[in-house]
């Protein structure tokens, strides 16, 4: 369900880009990284590993990597966007990423390869406590 405000996520186009490219490298596995946002623009990209277990099915930062960029955007103030891909399903939370999402309340940029050899491409959520899920816009500029 497809729920709440709909909100925007700029990101310049070199900065999406960087991400897009840091994405298609980590294929067939999942990818993922952060976004640092100030003032509702995305100013800085952390490309990281997939400390996941299985990462062809799942991602996460390792916290040493999380605790620097939290670190890094907490010096200009900023707000963290989580980002990762999903190699063959949709770009739509799972099951997990919804768990995941929740707690940290942040964005959630998920990228599929779903028409793979074709490019990724990318959507934006939000989710709530009771697991509604809103969509955003990403304006690539
Ligand atoms: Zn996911």
């Amino acid at each position: 369900m497809v729920a709440g405000e709909p909100f925007v996520a700029r990101i310049p186009q070199k900065l999406y880009d960087e991400m897009a490219a840091h994405i298609i490298a980590g294929y067939p596995n999942e990818a993922c990284g952060a976004l640092g946002c100030k003032d509702g623009q995305v100013v800085k990209h952390y490309p990281t590993a997939n400390a996941a277990g299985q990462p062809d099915d799942f991602s996460i930062i390792a916290p040493n990597d999380l605790l620097d960029i939290f670190d890094d955007i907490e010096e200009y103030n900023g707000e963290m966007i989580y980002y990762h891909s999903h190699p063959v399903s949709e770009a739509y939370p799972s099951r997990r990423d919804k768990n995941y999402a929740k707690l940290s309340k942040i964005q959630y940029i998920i990228f599929s390869h779903r028409f793979y050899p074709e490019p990724p491409y990318a959507r934006v959520f939000l989710v709530h406590d009771d697991d509604t899920v809103t969509e955003g816009k990403i304006e690539v500029v």
